[in-house]
């Protein structure tokens, strides 16, 4: 049976993805787009972006998705609303197989993001985006002189909550045990920091509020007592997880992320090159997102072109 090939064929569909379609589109690659069921990425999910550039008064998340999606389009990029089920980068062109269809491709982009780990409590899912927050960077600003919590109590956990201080009146780290994972650099620094406080073997067990986020109620793990503390925001800092199960076996993983062994933006497989959240652990933010989704392009560009495989 004679299998649909194409030049460049993207997964993924958050701002990585999309700027990756944009530049690969105006390359003249015509891209396909497998952009899932749950398309856009984790923006999806967020409500004002104010620092990505070139918004001055903000824009809100799903649509600077939209806007990059059509932008994409206008140029010749196409879209599949499905999800990939498996991938055969074996040998190229490359295997791409969905419930009902095959594709093949010359260059792969993956773009497929992560996730933040979620706590499954009430209130967290209700309350996303007005109080409940994944990234400190993006919201920290819309809290300035509110008292927050942290849940975590790794690096990232640490990190947030030392960063919210520069707007929060007070920010409490709510772990789960007796002793942080952090880094005794990022201890050193949180205890040192007047304006954090620590509640040990604890869980946040819901998040309420009408509307917005107004406090939440605390387990402790140890002595089974519960509390409440009145906040304006929680941020849950329990670690990420990249969305690479599809590639497990056929490109080098590191601690679930994709493995990047050069400079560029090519996987171990050439050919398969990667953008985003789903390589990148340490800045998580859209505008990086995004300049690497762009780089991807550009590397597909060039290796199609050393290829002559480009139609
Ligand atoms: P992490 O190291 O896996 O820490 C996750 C934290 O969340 C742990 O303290 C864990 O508790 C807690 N946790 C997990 N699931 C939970 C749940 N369901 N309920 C309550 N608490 C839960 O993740 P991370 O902090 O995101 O860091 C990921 C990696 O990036 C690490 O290697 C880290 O060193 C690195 N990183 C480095 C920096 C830096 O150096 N500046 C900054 C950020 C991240 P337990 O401790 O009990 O397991």
């Amino acid at each position: 049976m004679e299998q649909d090939t194409r030049n460049v064929i993207i997964i993924g569909s958050g701002p990585s993805g999309l700027t990756a379609a944009v530049y690969a589109a105006r390359a003249n690659l015509a891209p396909l787009v497998i952009e899932g069921f749950e398309a856009g990425g984790q923006l999806m999910l967020t409500t004002e972006v104010e620092n990505y550039p070139g918004f001055v008064d903000g824009i809100m998340g799903p649509e600077l998705m939209e806007q990059m999606r059509k932008q994409a389009a206008r140029f010749g990029a196409e879209y599949l609303s499905e999800n990939v089920t498996s991938v055969d980068f074996s040998a190229s062109p490359f295997e791409i197989h969905l419930s009902g269809s095959s594709f093949r491709a010359h260059a792969v982009i993956i773009a497929t993001g992560a996730q933040a780990k979620m706590l499954g409590i009430p209130g967290e899912k209700e309350l996303l985006g007005r109080g409940v927050s994944t990234c400190a960077t993006c919201d920290g600003f819309f809290f300035r002189d509110q008292e927050l919590i942290v849940v975590g109590g790794g690096d990232s956990a640490l990190e947030e909550a030392i960063f919210l201080t520069k707007f929060a009146s007070k920010v409490t780290v709510v772990h789960r045990r007796g002793e942080l994972r952090a880094s005794k650099i990022m201890r050193d620094r949180a205890f040192a920091n007047p304006k954090i406080d620590f509640v040990w073997n604890s869980t946040v067990s819901e998040v309420y509020g009408d509307q917005k986020v107004a406090g939440a109620h605390l387990l402790n793990l140890e002595t089974g007592e519960t509390s409440s503390i009145e906040v304006g925001g929680v941020f849950v800092a329990i670690g990420h997880l990249p969305s690479t199960s599809l590639f497990e076996g056929q490109i080098d993983l590191a601690e679930g992320y994709i493995s990047i062994p050069s400079d560029d933006t090519q996987t171990t497989v050439p050919g398969v090159f990667a953008a985003g959240d789903v390589v990148d652990f340490r800045y998580r933010q859209a505008i990086t997102a995004a300049g690497m989704g762009c780089m991807a392009a550009i590397d597909a560009e060039r290796y199609l072109e050393a290829q002559h495989t480009h139609a």
